[in-house]
């Protein structure tokens, strides 16, 4: 890539000499596991082929330009890496752990009016916006969900909008996935819009991984977007290592804030990736530092394919204990497990 003019602003889109735009770089994603290997300077063989056949890999280039090359076990190499351990069986994961497929909202309050609607918890409504995402992250909960045959239609988005707009006792929409941020700007500006039609709703919630792996994704737009409605708006991005932080990142979480929209974390506790206390102090004090405040810190969800990343509760416990002792109040997030049919996520130590 030739190198930068100093006064080169990545927020203008399209402008030469700045970066790629970032749908440029989500077409241009690695997909093909003996070319992440050869980028990485890794062996070939340290990729999965079955594992990917069964979810396929997918990794933005941004995200692997903060790999280390030739380290296998480099903590953001092994949340995208398909390996072989994906395939061993383990009692208690399944493919569903949060029995989500068709019937999507089981519990109160009340069933799910449409099928990508998730409707569990009082006052607020999650809605899986789309089923793409930036990157293909090896322990995701929704890894094996039939996303392509509840793809969103427009008529689909009119019955999502007229049930929402029926529903006095919600509060909030978290617009969730996938990823709501491949969605383009314009699109997410109408989505917003047609929440506020619903004079009930207050807040929109945004649950996003693009501004980590695809900083670009914070345009002058979508900040602007996000700025201009009625709706108070909190973006929550998943970030699961402070090396995910690079300075593009830290520039784009940055615009977010400076627009007025407070920005929150959610962490996944995964084995080799950040079971260690100094793994999430550097992470978390990296969030604070850039007004981001840590929100939730979630113990794996049991899905097939992901038992290798299982931390312990004990163990997580432990770490929210030292966390506690080393951290300002602020920084610490909630260490919380999902459970099927309750009607918010468990607190655990
Ligand atoms: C996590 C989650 C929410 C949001 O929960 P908060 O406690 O508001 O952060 C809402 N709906 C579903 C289905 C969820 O899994
Ligand atoms: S970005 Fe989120 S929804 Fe997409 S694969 Fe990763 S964890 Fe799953």
């Amino acid at each position: 890539m030739p190198l930068q003019p100093l006064h080169a602003d990545p927020v203008l889109e399209g402008r030469p000499g700045t970066l790629p735009d970032w749908r440029a770089e989500l077409a241009n994603a690695i997909t093909d596991p003996a070319e992440l290997c050869q980028l990485l300077n890794l062996p070939g063989n340290i990729a999965s082929n079955a594992a990917s056949r069964d979810f396929s890999l997918l990794v933005p280039r941004p995200y692997l330009r903060r790999i280390q090359p030739g380290d296998p076990n480099d903590p953001l190499l092994l949340q995208i890496l398909p390996r072989k351990e994906e395939l061993q069986e383990r009692a208690g994961f399944s493919k569903d752990p949060l029995r989500e497929a068709g019937s999507a909202g089981e519990g109160e309050p009340g069933a799910c009016p449409q099928a990508m609607t998730l409707w569990k918890y009082h006052s607020r409504l999650l809605i899986v916006t789309t089923a793409g995402c930036a990157v293909h992250c090896r322990f995701c909960f929704r890894r094996h969900f039939p996303y392509r045959t509840a793809a969103v239609s427009e008529t689909h988005w009119e019955k999502e909008f007229a049930a929402i707009a029926a529903e006095p006792s919600l509060q909030e929409v978290i617009l969730s996935g996938g990823d709501p941020l491949t969605l383009d700007d314009d699109s997410l500006a109408h989505i917003i819009h047609q929440l506020t039609k619903a004079p009930h709703l207050c807040r929109i919630r945004i649950h996003s991984r693009l501004p980590i792996m695809i900083p670009q994704r914070v345009t002058a737009k979508l900040t602007e977007v996000l700025r201009a409605t009625r709706l108070a708006t909190f973006l929550v991005v998943h970030v699961n290592h402070a090396a995910e932080v690079d300075d593009e990142v830290a520039k784009a979480l940055g615009r977010i804030v400076d627009a007025g929209v407070p920005v929150m974390s959610q962490t996944v506790l995964l084995r080799g990736v950040n079971d260690r206390l100094a793994d999430l102090v550097a992470l978390f004090e990296r969030l604070v530092n850039l007004r981001v405040l840590p929100y939730y810190l979630h113990q794996l969800d049991r899905v097939a394919g992901a038992a290798h990343f299982e931390v312990p509760e004990v163990e997580g416990t432990e770490l929210m204990r030292q966390l506690r002792d080393r951290l300002p109040g602020y920084a610490v997030p909630r260490y919380v497990r999902e459970t099927p049919g309750a009607t918010h996520k468990h607190p655990l130590g």
